[in-house]
């Protein structure tokens, strides 16, 4: 498998990029430094998969390396010197994140690791599964030589997520997302022992010493993905969704509860879907998935979306009542966060047989715009003064408007001044 590699690292790279890349590895072997493509770059580039961003290490000055490599391509530099990181945005292509090789130890389990230089085999050594600990060089010297110190290309083939050591799970819980991550995306499975580490994490509270901001970052990655619904079903009989909050949960088998059709979805779409859900999850009471939202940190407009939608679940029976007028309709759900009202929209299991889901996209795509021509200032002008009949009578004339009594302008008029003559 590894004699593919050479040829398909060329081709998963637009030429230009590959060029940069050797170009400047070529800069940098004058300083004796070496270069490599590492990580996930490799692993997609073994399977055959679509690559997403191109991690470079660097056994040298990662930013130096950077900074040449920004001046060739006419690029965008992003530099995190406090990390010794730095991440190029080349116009229409891949990011290219730089780091200096480095060796990490862990000074209290679920803390940020102590950093110090170190060579390739300690960078491959501190990172999460062997799958993602390999390196290809692209220095001139050893060009294409494929570095695999844990057996990554075995696991590949054996499809299968294991770590590095028994540690790694203590050191950083935030690799047992993950863990569930990879094995879902990619069709592999949590090796025997690495399951069972998982398994001891959890069972320990490895989780209670890890940030809320760390796990919640990688949660909401989960939720972009595809497959986000089987990593959930992981998660939650892992036992590593009750310890964050007993409130969050996913007791759905994969493919039982889904947004629409994947290539359809932006990730973020999919996102909101599965924040909708486990808000909804949480039981009817807006202000307990408001207590969760806030518990794991979301920003302002996720907590909006796990709030609304419990109060979208409470109400979703009365929705797929017999005989509710567009009016009644529109009563229960406006004030609704759009957002909620459209990542809820979009479960595929509402979707076959219900009224409710019917009722729900009538309002998001027609009733929600509905609004009368005719404004306040037309009342005053007939001598009516702002105050609750006033308020009264616009009401009344956005209801006849939404029921379709009032097709035009003409019978918006003949409404409110009879409305009017009615309450003199
Ligand atoms: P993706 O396709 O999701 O971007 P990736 O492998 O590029 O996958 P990143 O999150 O971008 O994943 O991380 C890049 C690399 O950094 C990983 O492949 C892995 O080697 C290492 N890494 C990231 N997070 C951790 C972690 N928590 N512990 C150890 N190594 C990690």
């Amino acid at each position: 498998m590894n004699d593919l590699l050479p040829a398909r690292l060329k081709t998963k790279l637009p030429p230009h990029t590959f060029d940069l890349l050797t170009k400047a590895a070529g800069l940098a072997s004058e300083r004796r430094w070496q270069v490599y493509l590492v990580a996930g770059y490799i692993r997609d580039c073994l399977l055959d998969l679509p690559v997403r961003d191109i991690d470079i290490t660097i056994v040298g000055d990662a930013l130096q390396v950077a900074e040449e490599m920004a001046d060739l391509a006419h690029a965008e530099l992003e530099t995190f010197g406090q990390f010794g990181t730095a991440t190029l945005k080349i116009a229409g292509d891949l990011d290219i994140d730089l780091v200096t090789a480095r060796k990490e130890s862990y000074p209290q389990p679920g803390a940020l690791p102590v950093v110090e230089a170190g060579d390739i085999y300690h960078d491959l050594a501190r990172r999460d599964f062997s799958i993602n600990a390999m390196a290809v060089e692209l220095t001139p010297t050893g060009l294409g030589q494929l570095l695999d110190p844990h057996d990554g290309i075995g696991d590949v083939q054996s499809t299968s997520i294991r770590v590095l050591h028994d540690r790694s799970f203590r050191d950083d819980p935030t690799r047992i997302f993950r863990a569930v991550k990879f094995a879902r995306r990619l069709g592999f499975a949590i090796e025997k022992q690495t399951l069972e580490l998982i398994l001891q994490a959890v069972r320990d509270g490895s989780l209670y010493t890890v940030s809320m901001d760390r796990i919640t970052r990688e949660l909401l990655l989960i939720l972009e993905e595809p497959h986000a619904d089987a990593m959930l079903w992981d998660l939650d009989r892992f036992g590593v969704l009750g310890a964050i909050h007993p409130l969050l949960a996913w007791p759905y088998e994969p493919g039982k509860i889904r947004p629409g059709p994947d290539e359809l979805l932006k990730p973020q779409e999919r996102q909101d879907t599965y924040l909708a859900v486990m808000g909804a999850e949480t039981g009817t009471d807006p202000d307990e998935a408001e207590k969760l939202a806030r518990w794991l940190n979301l920003p302002a407009p996720y907590v909006k979306m796990m709030r609304d939608s419990a109060r979208l679940a409470g109400l979703w029976s009365k929705l797929g009542e017999n005989a509710q007028s567009n009016w009644q309709t529109y009563n229960l759900l406006r004030g609704l966060d759009l957002r909620t009202l459209q990542a809820y929209a979009r479960i595929e299991a509402l979707q076959a047989d219900s009224v409710a889901w019917r009722r729900l996209m009538h309002y998001i795509n027609t009733l929600r715009h509905v609004k009368p021509e005719l404004k306040g200032d037309h009342l005053e002008s007939l001598g009516a003064k702002p105050g609750p009949l006033y308020r009264d009578v616009l009401e009344e004339l956005l209801e006849a408007k939404i029921e379709g009594r009032l097709p035009t302008r003409a019978d918006e008029e003949r409404f409110v001044r009879e409305r009017l003559a009615e309450r003199e």
